[in-house]
């Protein structure tokens, strides 16, 4: 089949393809999703099947307004409508307990919860209109791939499997939604995913305390959300997480070892280092969202690259850098290079 590429002036012909069941790939302010109309479950289950998604690991529906979900869901959290009056449209994922039989079964991996969000994207949100119908929307990537933060990542995976792509240039934030489990109206909500949508900002807004998985704090503890059990995010090269203070030991450590390296580096790393990195991905300046902003279309372009070896910048977990650590640490199989 031939992936066309959609702009702007033909959202209605996408529509149409996503209302009768095929699937197209569109942006959002995280990364870029797998559009399929959720009430159909033939077109879902060609989701699992394009991405090589377990077939355990439930999806987020994506939604035109919070209207549209109260079709799905009739129990809700008390905190919602505060939550979704200051998060919505956003990087924020919101778990639900789902009217039995409201949406086909594979949708939500046969969990009595389903997820949604309101994507903070004017194409998108046309998109979903026009269609009528709330769309599925996992990352358009390959399962186990960095995900896709630009049309052309979505374009290398998926390209012959999929009927398009909505073109919406590069993803604002970089990393995916913030997971956050509602679905019980009598506990605290609790992050599943870290993501841009902090558990800080969350607790300041709503003045509750907002709990976080276990493990996203412990190892060896198994996560609430099936898909976080994953293997995700890895390029074919390795990668190792660099400390700031070690950047010089680690291209020491390389050349000793005769080992090519790519670098995820900013502007101050690159005027430092330059001659010792045989590639290197710009990020735009020093900031933690700089960084999450290039982590995947980074860990991308590196991977294309004759280097043996992918150094990324470790950040501190706080703020974004819990969202950013969480991808990064799983695409380095949690190696970092000790000195
Ligand atoms: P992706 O679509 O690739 O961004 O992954 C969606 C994430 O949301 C996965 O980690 C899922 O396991 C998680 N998720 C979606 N729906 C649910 C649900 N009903 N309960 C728990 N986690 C969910
Ligand atoms: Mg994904």
């Amino acid at each position: 089949m031939e992936t066309k590429k959609f702009h702007q002036q033909e959202i209605k012909e996408a529509a149409a393809i996503l209302r009768e069941g095929g699937l197209v790939a569109f942006p959002s302010e995280t990364v870029y999703g797998l559009g399929a109309n959720a009430t159909l479950a033939d077109a879902v289950k060609k989701v699992f099947a394009v991405k090589g998604r377990p077939s355990d690991n439930p999806l987020i529906v994506h939604v035109e307004n919070f209207e549209q979900v109260k079709q799905y869901v009739d129990n809700f959290h008390p905190l919602t409508s505060k939550i979704v009056e200051q998060f919505w449209p956003g990087p924020l994922t919101l778990i639900f307990k789902i009217k039995p039989g409201a949406l086909p079964s594979v949708v939500s991996a046969g969990l009595s919860t389903v997820s949604f969000r309101m994507p903070n994207h004017p194409l998108t949100l046309e998109l979903i209109k026009e269609v009528g119908q709330p769309l599925v929307g996992p990352s358009a990537n390959t399962s186990g791939r960095p995900s896709p933060t630009q049309s052309q990542h979505v374009y290398h995976d998926l390209k012959g499997k999929i009927e398009g792509i909505l073109e919406g240039g590069s993803t604002e934030i970089g990393v995916e939604s913030t997971v956050l489990d509602l679905s019980d109206p009598i506990q605290p909500p609790m992050i599943l995913r870290p993501g841009a949508v902090t558990k800080e900002v969350l607790e300041e807004t709503l003045g509750v305390t907002v709990l976080v998985d276990q493990h996203l704090v412990e190892e060896n503890q198994a996560p609430r959300s099936p898909g976080m059990k994953y293997k995700h995010y890895a390029p074919k090269t390795k990668v190792l997480m660099v400390q700031p203070t070690d950047w010089a030991e680690a291209f020491d450590w390389a050349k000793k070892q005769d080992l090519k390296v790519g670098v995820l580096a900013s502007p101050e790393l690159r005027a430092a280092y330059q001659a010792q990195m045989t590639a290197s991905y710009p990020l735009v300046d020093e900031s933690i969202a700089s960084a999450a902003k290039g982590l995947f279309a980074g860990l991308r372009a590196l991977d294309e690259e004759q280097v043996d070896l992918i150094f990324a910048p470790v950040f501190p977990e706080v703020g974004l850098g819990v969202a950013y650590m969480n991808r990064l640490k799983k695409s380095a199989n949690q190696q970092f290079f000790k000195v």
